[in-house]
């Protein structure tokens, strides 16, 4: 059985003296082993990152972008070993592991315009014969920390912009599923970045404390849960580094009485089930206006879900596939036991679905629960499996008030076909992506991705510009070149 170790130096590096085991949740067997570093490998990784920083700096964005043009060709042409890395340690069907790949790509190809992303800005004449300009210098040393559920993409919503402006880079993604991150991180140096400039370590708290408490690491992006999140904020942030940590949510969709409810019971079907529930813009709750329009949700919704198929991630006729865990899957099917006992009406049940020949498998089936209040456990905390709750609302403002008041505000969406509601309710609510009557308001590559509330540990969103401004400090330089020399005598006074 193989086991994963890290990538320092432009070198694979085994440091396994604490190892963890790794499932293919479709069959819940152990799969390999991950190596869990030990301060001494992360030192040796921030250390690489800091030693190849001064000439990666220097290297123009030009050829920076040029190495990710053969990045993401490289991903392209070993896209089907990529995707099988994926679905055998995290479980996510083929062609869904194709589109979590494909986003990733979306980010290299931001990090193309390197040179057109770093130009800065210029004013002539700020003064008499004076110029300025602001340039966006590199930070130094960057670290990442990244959560299981998009082990391509998530690391590519960071390094490529990271490196494109001059960082480098120390990567500590999820050891839940590390081999596709570990293969994507090898064509990165294929496709020509020096060694030291893109390092990974395979492990846990003791890595993640260790970058945190590094002087020589000066920003950190994190992406998970919400209380991990916060935590590596405060400590990031108690030592001096700049920090974005992105964490949990719950997303809502108001589905107002004149929607279109074919295309919204197809739409949901996909946003709360696809890829079992395990993405942070799943959406887990639907905000029905009036008892018409939840019932016709709710028999529509019995009727789709008849058809949704579950199973391993290799059958490209499953709609999605099973559980990160055995843990996982318990933890979800508790949410679901805790729902009933709470009073809700459970009305698909997904608990105990058996996939044949994967009898051992992480599955939970696709789950429905009608007549949930905001008072319950399954509603105030994010359970990140396939089930989606159906809360009955009075209006549209009570709708919107409870998302208002709930502690994530990642994504929401409403479905309606009045275009004023829907103006309304997208300049009012708190939360920081918002669809309309489209699920999944998921921002392409060249518009940032970030929620409010406590679903954002920091100011600035992942990629797109916000990545170029989190990845680089500004420097403001004014400049100004007397012909004959400096004629006149000290100022003391801002000239008017
Ligand atoms: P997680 O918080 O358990 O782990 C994320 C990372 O933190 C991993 O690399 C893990 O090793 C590390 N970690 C875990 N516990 C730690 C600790 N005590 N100290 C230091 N580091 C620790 O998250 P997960 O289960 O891997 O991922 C699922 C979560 O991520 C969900 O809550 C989901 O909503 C969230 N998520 C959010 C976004 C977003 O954009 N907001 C995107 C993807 C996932």
């Amino acid at each position: 059985m193989s086991t994963v170790g890290h990538l320092i130096n432009g070198a694979r590096v085994d440091d396994a003296t604490r190892t963890q085991d790794v499932y293919d949740p479709s069959t819940g067997e152990v799969g390999g082993q991950v190596a869990l570093a030990g301060k001494a490998t992360v030192e040796q990784a921030i250390a690489a990152a800091q030693d190849a920083f001064p000439a990666w700096r220097d290297t123009p964005p030009a050829k920076r972008a040029r190495i990710m043009y053969r990045f993401k060709a490289l991903l392209e042409q070993h896209a089907d070993e990529i995707c099988r890395l994926i679905g055998q340690e995290h479980g996510k069907i083929v062609h869904d592991a194709r589109g979590e790949l494909q986003r990733g790509i979306e980010n290299i190809e931001y990090a193309c315009g390197a040179p057109e992303l770093l130009k800065g800005e210029y004013s002539k004449n700020t003064g008499p014969g004076i110029d300025s300009w602001s340039e966006f210098q590199p930070l130094g040393v960057v670290a990442g920390i990244t959560p299981f559920n998009f082990p391509a993409m998530v690391p590519l919503w960071m390094y490529p912009a990271a490196i494109a402006c001059g960082n480098t880079f120390v990567l500590k993604p999820s050891e839940r599923d590390p081999s596709s991150t570990l293969y994507i991180a090898e064509l990165a140096l294929e496709a020509g970045l020096p060694p030291g400039v893109l390092n990974v370590v395979n492990g846990d708290k003791e890595a993640v404390d260790t970058l945190l408490d590094d002087s020589r690491v000066q920003a950190v992006s994190f992406v998970g849960s919400t209380p991990i999140a916060e935590a590596i904020y405060a400590r990031a942030s108690a030592n001096g580094k700049r920090c974005q940590a992105l964490g949990g949510a719950k997303n809502h969709a108001i589905v107002m009485p004149d929607a279109d409810m074919d295309n919204v019971v197809s739409s949901l079907t996909g946003a709360a089930f696809g890829s079992s529930g395990e993405r942070c813009m799943a959406l887990s709750v639907a905000v029905a206006v009036g008892d018409e329009a939840a019932d016709a949700l709710i028999d529509k919704m019995q009727a789709q879900m008849k058809t949704l198929k579950v199973g391993p991630f290799h059958d490209a006729d499953n709609d999605f596939g099973p559980v990160i865990t055995r843990a996982h899957q318990e933890k979800v099917c508790g949410y679901i036991e805790s729902a009933q006992q709470q009073g809700a009406e459970i009305v698909v049940d997904g608990r105990g679905v058996q996939v044949p020949g994967h009898e051992n498998g992480f599955f939970v089936g696709g789950t429905l629960i009608d007549r949930v209040t905001p008072d319950m456990t399954c509603y105030l905390e994010e359970i990140f499996g396939p089930v989606l709750l159906v809360v009955r609302a009075g209006s549209m403002e009570e709708a919107m008030r409870l998302i208002d008041d709930h502690e994530y505000g990642n994504g929401t969406c409403i479905y309606t076909r009045d275009g004023e509601a829907a103006r309304y309710f997208s300049d009012r609510i708190q939360v920081g992506m918002v669809g309309i009557n489209v699920p999944l308001p998921v921002p392409v590559s060249y518009h940032s991705f970030g929620g409010w509330k406590r679903s954002l540990f920091g100011d600035l969103s992942a990629y797109g510009p916000d990545a170029v401004r989190f990845y680089t400090r500004r420097k403001t330089v004014t400049q100004r070149w007397p012909s004959t020399g400096v004629r006149e005598g000290a100022q003391f006074s801002f000239p008017s």
